[in-house]
């Protein structure tokens, strides 16, 4: 098995819950390596810088971007910039460690074109009107935004058909579960 094989990027539209998934990998199998990302957004409650993500300046993204230190980076929703650390992938990978990038659709694509033996899975709603209501009852977005990320969730559900595999999240545990087993497969 090449390195790049142990690699799983896991994308799907806007709330569907990779974040909760991902959450959810952290308690429950330390043995999965999980990038931290670099974004430009501001800090949420609750949010751990170097745990949930590395909160950097407009200027140290310029930087990570000039010094080619990102494996793949994307404007998410219009707002902020988010991209993946290359050298801890890199590392963990090197370690034989089974690892995981949860990103957007647009730098999903990144990585298919420079590590094509990746694993995609796609994070798929029970139904569209499933995911307008976790949309909507998440309620940390203005209504602007939200249209926006409504506007996004459409184009990226379109998007499936790209992947590797599909994972359904009924629930987050079971969700879950499917995505280790196909990272065990
Ligand atoms: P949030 O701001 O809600 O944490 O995340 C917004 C979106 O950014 C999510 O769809 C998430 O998958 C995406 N995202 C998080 N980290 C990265 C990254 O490193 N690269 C890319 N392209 N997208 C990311």
């Amino acid at each position: 098995m090449s390195e790049a094989t142990r690699l799983t990027v896991l994308a799907g539209p806007t709330a569907v819950g990779k974040g909760t998934v991902t959450a959810y990998l952290r308690e429950h199998h330390p043995e999965i390596w999980i990038s931290v990302s670099a974004t430009t957004r501001p800090r949420r409650p609750g949010e751990i810088d170097g745990v949930h993500y590395h909160f950097v300046s407009d200027a140290e993204f310029d930087r990570m971007i000039a010094d080619e230190e990102l494996l793949e980076w994307a404007v998410v929703h219009k707002a902020a910039r988010y991209g993946t650390p290359r050298g801890p992938v890199a590392e963990a990978l090197r370690a034989g460690r089974p690892a995981l990038l949860e990103i957007d659709l647009q730098g999903a694509r990144q990585v298919r074109e420079r590590m094509p033996e990746a694993r995609f899975v796609f994070l798929a709603p029970p139904s569209w009107e499933e995911l307008v209501r976790r949309l909507v009852g998440r309620g940390t977005e203005s209504e602007a935004e939200r249209e926006r990320r409504l506007e996004t969730a459409r184009a990226e559900l379109a998007a499936e058909a790209e992947f590797d595999a599909t994972v359904v999240n009924h629930t987050i545990p079971a969700a879950a579960e499917e995505l280790v087993e196909l990272m065990r497969s």
